[in-house]
């Protein structure tokens, strides 16, 4: 097999093989190896579906075990041992603990139809067919969540109009000291708003396709207030957010906010596997049985790998705590990396193990990126102009390998930023009171 092949015949929309144009063969914990034998970290970790690493021994253990016992791999919706556990774990481990009581819904297994069926039930059970989705959001690029999705990249490509969906400004778009939840109480409040009363509202609370924009918890929580006040649905799309990544197994934990509507996927399965789920209000869960299917609702190999996750990683605080040291780390790394060489045009972003360099200009932190994948990293960029340097480490990366990685990319920025004679300044377009 050459790499030929896939120039020959894979559809021209792959992406993230341009960017590492190897063929990989092999992946465990941190790293990668090609068909050389090159080695690669990995701080793309899949795009954060990744977060314990690849292949965890744990996690394969237990999925080779019910492999071998001829468990059940597809059963469409039926109840299985692996999702009875599962179910059970999730209920116990997670939910209980935190004093969530919420309804799971199995959709099909990404994350493009979990929002889907989010926005489903939020608009069927509220009889409202606005939902209110924020500047630079991601949620996936079926046409419901497509809508929701600001990346005009994204959006061009849908081939009808999208609709349903009004774009509101996140935290921080209009500058620092400026609430934009006070400008949605605002128009929820003016029937002369011209924007209907929307069933929900779906937010990311660190917004990783759009740039690693981390809402502030205060601002979480009043985005909670305004909904509560107008009666509108408060969806939390923690699909790459959640699952440990901002600190906590919900990644608004933090903020003390309680959504009606939770997305998961990415991490979900642990193992790579795709598996995704909503977790609604009891009250909520108005479906009729089989209005809205699909043929891989629930995937039973991630059921076990989902359940090995949950007992092995969040059954004490001692995981969380060990995201929140990393992620210190990291930030602190970042902080130093951009003092050095961001000639003060550069700045950090980020909570827990979800941080970012914003580098102003995607042409310099597609430079950066390169430059690392030449000396052995692989890490991607996001935002509305690629011109955020990504960090998705797996929460599970060692020390020594998180500096390793830290160290590749300061050599990168510092090789990148010699050749520029000067860096690009943010255009700030609005100045905060
Ligand atoms: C990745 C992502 C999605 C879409 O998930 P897919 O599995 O790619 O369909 C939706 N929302 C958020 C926040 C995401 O990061």
């Amino acid at each position: 097999m050459t790499m030929k092949i896939f120039e020959e015949i894979e559809s021209e929309v792959r992406s993230y093989a341009r960017s590492f144009p190897r063929t990989f063969t092999k992946a465990r914990g941190e790293f990668m190896w090609d068909g050389e034998g090159n080695r690669y970290l990995d701080f793309l970790a899949g795009a954060g579906t990744l977060n314990y690493g690849h292949n965890n021994p744990i996690f394969k253990k237990a999925l080779l075990k019910y492999i071998e016992e001829d468990g059940i791999t597809h059963g469409l919706d039926m109840q299985t041992r692996a999702k009875g556990e599962f179910l059970e774990a999730l209920n116990d481990t997670i939910l209980k603990p935190r004093g969530l009581e919420y309804v799971v819904q199995f959709p099909g297994p990404t994350g493009t139809n979990a929002v889907e069926a989010a926005m489903k039930i939020a608009r069927n059970v509220s009889g409202r067919h606005n939902i209110v989705t924020f500047t630079n959001g991601f949620h996936g690029v079926s046409l419901g969540a497509l809508a929701a999705t600001g990346n005009s990249h994204h959006r061009d490509a849908a081939g009808v109009s999208l609709h349903g969906t009004h774009r509101m400004p996140y935290d921080g778009y209009l500058g620092t000291g400026i609430d934009t939840t006070e400008y949605l109480d605002k128009v929820f409040s003016d029937s002369s708003s011209g924007i209907n009363s929307p069933a929900a509202v779906i937010v990311e609370t660190v917004q990783g396709e759009g740039g690693i924009n981390v809402a502030s918890l205060e601002w979480l929580r009043n985005l909670q207030t305004v909904c509560r006040k107008h009666k509108v649905l408060l969806i939390v799309d923690d699909i790459q957010a959640g699952c440990g990544r901002a600190g906590s197994f919900f990644s608004f934990e933090a903020a003390g906010i309680e959504p009606d509507i939770i997305t998961l996927s990415k991490s979900l399965s642990g193992y790579g596997l795709p598996f995704s789920l909503v977790l609604m209000r009891p009250e909520l869960d108005q479906w009729k049985p089989g209005e809205h299917n699909g043929t891989f609702r629930g995937n039973n190999l991630a059921f076990v790998t989902a359940k090995a996750a949950i007992d092995h990683f969040w059954s004490d605080d001692k995981f969380q705590l060990e995201i929140q040291r990393k992620g210190d780390y990291v930030a602190q790394r970042l902080d130093g990396i951009v003092a050095k060489y961001g000639e003060g045009n550069f700045s950090t972003r980020g909570r827990g193990m979800f941080q970012g360099i914003n580098c102003v200009n995607g042409d310099i932190a597609g430079k950066i990126a390169k430059a690392c994948f030449a000396k052995g990293l692989i890490i991607e960029t996001s935002g509305a102009d690629d011109h955020v340097l990504k960090f998705l480490c797996p929460l599970t990366t060692s020390d020594d390998s998180l500096k390793m990685g830290l160290d590749i990319v300061e050599t990168s920025v510092s090789e990148v930023c010699a050749k520029i004679d000067k860096l690009p300044e943010e255009i700030v377009y609005f100045e905060s009171a």
